[in-house]
């Protein structure tokens, strides 16, 4: 390839295929992403399928799916190719064993002879003798020539090193963590630890953004690097995501989803690529809404903090729900109608559309109406029918939405019943008209002397056998009038 065509920053994700994705594993590819778009550079996915063992079946496709549905486009991959390919490690064994071959014809790599029995044995002894184990106090004087069948280890140079991680700052450690470790395991895959650096040399990655599971492992790969003649990239570590409370690792335990789980459920990815770049990273305002352009633009890896960051899945839902209310009316109706995916996986596909079973004979202009009502309190998608389904079906009268209304279980059977039908008495003469059903609303509160949380209430659960509602008057005069007075007729024979 010709290296005028590569821009000098070059990020990349470099997940293995071993599980789903939840949101906070998808961060690292979001702050590589930004990265490289603001800087004008490229993104890489590079598939890291070298742990035969945890490898699952499908997961590679699902990364990515991932982030193409979160708008985190790669310029090189597995699937699309691309100059530095391939970009799939299990592809790439015989380029492992060229470098490998540098490393041992420059005396910096040997066979390990030892069979794991015999390893554990010096594990022991290192902690009878409480000191820490390290494989280089053990190197054989004579190695057998490496033949695949034994692991190939590196021969390190301990040394103390000084370096700067672009988030953590100044690090130093000292020679006593440098130790020989596993380049090519016997099933002959590379480890982690070597073909990573072997790839990001390849594949000219610039900036290497990851999580902190591997900051320990730093001064040997400095070393690595040093005997391979590679200039180390700029190294980031990102702060743990930590779980709602406490100081745990954010895990699936702790309800991060999937990602795909949020965008079938129709969480915006607007908001989840916002909400997931401000887990760890502010531009030093107040600001919490960030459009997509705004991040590219704000996006620095010394803006990224040090100390864990937490996910917030209520803060999550907040986000997405202001996304939805800025959302032209257009727009979001689009939205609802065509998910991309059915909200369950094997669901029938209820022409592909958040909308509840019972909307698929209403106009669009109906619906449109309805989801302008609901807009202002829709958080994600997959809450519609929760929130529209009175306004397309009626639903069986409930008592225990009085019995078990805070203000309404107060008040006498007879009491309630009264109520209700010197409502109903005044709204059959209205109109329906918006106008004419406020006014008659606001004297019916001055008639019967009630509370609006005593009347509404009662009229909203009468004409809607929901607890909540879009405005009273505005959802009635939606249902128009044969219907509203019809579930008011209900009710009162119900009570
Ligand atoms: N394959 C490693 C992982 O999934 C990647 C770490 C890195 O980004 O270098 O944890």
């Amino acid at each position: 390839m010709s290296d005028s065509n590569i821009s000098s920053v070059r990020t990349r994700f470099a997940p293995s295929p071993t599980g789903l994705l939840h949101v906070g594993g998808i961060r690292t590819a979001l702050f590589a992403w930004l990265l490289a778009r603001q800087q004008g550079g490229q993104f890489i996915l590079r598939i890291e399928d070298t742990d035969q063992k945890r490898e699952m079946q499908g997961a590679d496709q699902h990364l990515m799916d991932s982030l193409r549905a979160l708008g985190l486009d790669y310029d090189e991959g597995p699937d699309i190719g691309g100059p530095c390919g391939p970009y799939r490690q299990s592809d790439r064994l015989e380029r492992y064993q060229e470098w490998a071959r540098q490393l041992i014809d420059a005396g910096r790599a040997y066979a390990d002879p030892y069979s794991p029995e015999e390893l554990q044995a010096f594990r022991e002894q290192a902690q009878k003798e409480k000191r820490p184990f390290l494989f280089r106090d053990h190197r054989p004087e004579n190695p057998p020539a490496w033949d695949g069948s034994k692991p190939l280890r590196f021969k390190s140079e301990p040394k103390a090193y000084s370096w700067t991680d672009a988030v953590m700052g100044k690090l130093s450690t000292g020679p006593e963590v440098v130790d020989d470790f596993i380049l090519i395991k016997s099933d002959g895959y590379p480890t982690y630890n070597f073909a990573h650096i072997c790839d990001d040399a390849d594949m000219k990655i610039s900036h290497v953004i990851r999580g902190q599971e591997f900051i320990s492992s730093v001064p040997n790969y400095l070393n690595l690097y040093e005997a391979l003649g590679l200039e180390p990239p700029v190294l980031a570590t990102m702060p743990h995501i930590l779980a709602g409370e406490g100081n745990k690792k954010l895990s699936k335990r702790d309800g991060a989803k999937d990602v795909l789980d949020y965008i079938r459920e129709g969480y915006l990815p607007e908001a989840l690529v916002n909400f997931i770049a401000s887990m760890g990273w502010n531009d030093g305002t107040e600001q919490e809404i960030f459009s997509r352009d705004e991040l590219i633009a704000k996006f620095s890896l010394d803006r990224i903090q040090k100390s864990g960051a937490r996910f917030d899945e209520r803060r999550l839902l907040w986000m997405n729900g202001s996304y939805v209310r800025e959302l032209p009316l257009e727009d979001l109706y689009a939205k609802t109608i065509n998910t991309g995916m059915a909200v369950e996986p094997n669901a029938a596909p209820q022409a592909g559309s958040y909308w509840p079973e019972a909307a698929a004979d209403a106009s669009v202009e109906y619906r449109m109406h309805v989801l302008e009502l609901v807009q202002e309190r829709l958080k994600y998608l997959a809450e519609l029918p929760e929130l529209t389904m009175f306004f397309f079906e009626d639903l069986p009268v409930d008592p225990e939405l009085i019995s078990g209304h805070k203000q309404l279980k107060k008040l006498e059977p007879t009491e309630i019943k009264e109520l209700l039908q010197r409502s109903r008495d005044s709204l059959a003469e209205s109109d329906f008209s918006i106008d004419d059903l406020t006014q008659r609303l606001n004297g019916l509160l001055e008639a019967t002397g009630q509370k609006p949380a005593v009347l509404f209430s009662l009229i909203r659960i009468a004409t809607t056998q929901s607890p909540a509602s879009p405005g009273l008057a505005e959802t009635m005069h939606l249902l128009g009038k044969d219907r509203s007075l019809q579930r008011i007729d209900n009710q009162l024979a119900a009570l």
